[in-house]
């Protein structure tokens, strides 16, 4: 064992939705380390944060930290479908402020947050321990001896790339955000964007809590070659922002983050290594909506790291179980639309937009959320095969 080297029993990289939950739901007793490669908890911001009231709700995510929105628009460049949501309303997240109070739901255990420490790899022992090397701007290069590492990366998957286990994904989402006063846009209205305007992504516009917009175009690559800077240029040099109530200000922040959007593969545990949040692909394949997935199954998996340490041989396949009957059909159907959707013409898009327009609230919710049910797969399968069939 080399000299700089701390030994704990599990070994959490990523500091994120998935890996603070992971932490905050490990047995009182269970020693962790969090590393995170960026010097703060929730900053920079690399999503927008669009969620659901219900779920944050029921993730106890306290309410100070969520907008709530009534109004959620779909544009395409000549069609529109207007909701104003009764049931199952939108939110958008206070980023930071959720991923700070993420954290703090692990302040009272033995947990370890290192912030500004990232993981370069790791080597499993004789022992079956694993040495992982971080680098930290406070400690310089030292070692980590644990008995369990979770990736909770996100899209970089860094500890299963380092194992050989698994790959960056080839295939991701990649966003821009410009993040700036709200002005006159409604406080409780979001915008979802496709077509001419968003090019061969999607784009939207969410008011937060603190009185800020967040307006963001996403591409799909390698399916395109554009970035989604360019994409926010063709935005704005479109004077498109006026169609959607809002005045871009010279100054802005940009946030800016990428996603996995490859097809769902059910395989999360590797021993003592195990997968979760975006390093295990939980992300929607619709809209690309990861958070509250990340935040609900880092607990089980906090959960069942826990059982599992304490002898419980079955825990980390139930976690596997959980997730797999949680995603593999509405993923596996999703990522179909996903791929089919990302090729779409404008005028294909119209046609798509107007047809939500005829949607009740309910179906357009479950739409958003990745949720089908057997009807919709098996309507959609009889369809695309009658346009096969009939040329
Ligand atoms: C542009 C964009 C918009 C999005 N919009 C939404 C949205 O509206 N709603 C929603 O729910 N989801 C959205 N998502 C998806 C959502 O952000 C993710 O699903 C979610 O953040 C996944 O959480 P995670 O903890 O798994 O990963 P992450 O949030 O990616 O956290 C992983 C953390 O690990 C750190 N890390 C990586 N490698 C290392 C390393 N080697 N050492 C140490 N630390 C490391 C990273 O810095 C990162 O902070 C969006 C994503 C993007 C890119």
């Amino acid at each position: 064992m080399l000299t700089d080297t701390i030994a704990c029993d599990v070994l959490i990289v990523g500091g994120g939705p998935a890996g603070l939950s992971a932490a905050s739901h490990l047995g009182d007793e269970i020693h962790s380390i969090v590393v995170h490669q960026d010097a703060e908890i929730g900053l920079p911001v690399r999503t927008s944060g669009g969620t659901w009231q219900r779920d944050m709700r029921a993730l106890g995510i306290p309410e100070n930290l969520y907008q709530v929105i009534d109004q959620l628009d779909f544009f395409s460049d000549h069609a529109e479908a207007r909701f104003a949501v009764k049931d199952d309303k939108m939110a958008v997240m206070d980023v930071t402020g959720v991923y700070q109070h993420l954290a703090s739901l692990s302040d009272d255990k033995r947990r370890e947050l290192m912030t500004g420490a990232k993981f370069l790899g790791c080597v499993e022992q004789e022992d079956g321990q694993f040495l992982s090397e971080i680098r930290s701007r406070e400690r310089g290069t030292f070692s980590i001896l644990s008995r369990m590492v979770i990736d909770a990366s996100g899209w970089q998957s860094a500890v299963l790339e380092s194992l050989g286990l698994g790959q960056k994904p080839e295939r991701t989402g990649v966003g821009i955000e410009y993040e700036f006063p709200r002005g006159e846009f409604a406080q409780n209205r979001a915008v979802l964007f496709v077509g001419a305007t968003a090019l061969t992504g999607y784009g939207w516009i969410f008011p937060t809590a603190n009185n800020r917009l967040r307006l963001g175009v996403g591409v799909i690559n390698p399916d395109t070659d554009l970035t989604p800077r360019q994409v926010m240029d063709a935005f704005q040099d479109g004077g498109y922002a006026t169609r959607y109530g809002i005045e871009i200000p010279e100054d802005y922040e940009v946030n800016a983050g990428i996603i996995p959007s490859v097809a769902y593969d059910p395989e999360l545990v590797f021993g003592n290594v195990v997968r979760t949040g975006d390093a295990a692909n939980f992300a929607s394949p619709t809209v690309g909506e990861g958070i509250r997935m990340a935040i609900a199954f880092g607990r089980v998996l906090g959960q069942e790291v826990t059982a599992h340490l304490d002898g419980d041989a079955k825990a980390l396949k139930r976690y596997e179980t959980a997730a797999k009957r949680e995603f593999q059909r509405d993923y596996t159907f999703g990522f179909m639309m996903n791929q089919r959707i990302a090729g779409y013409t404008p005028q294909r898009w119209d046609k798509s937009v107007r047809r939500l327009a005829r949607l009740s609230e309910r179906e357009m919710t479950a739409l958003v959320r990745s949720r089908f049910g057997w009807q919709t797969i098996l309507r959609t399968v009889w369809l695309s095969l009658k346009a096969k069939i009939t040329g």
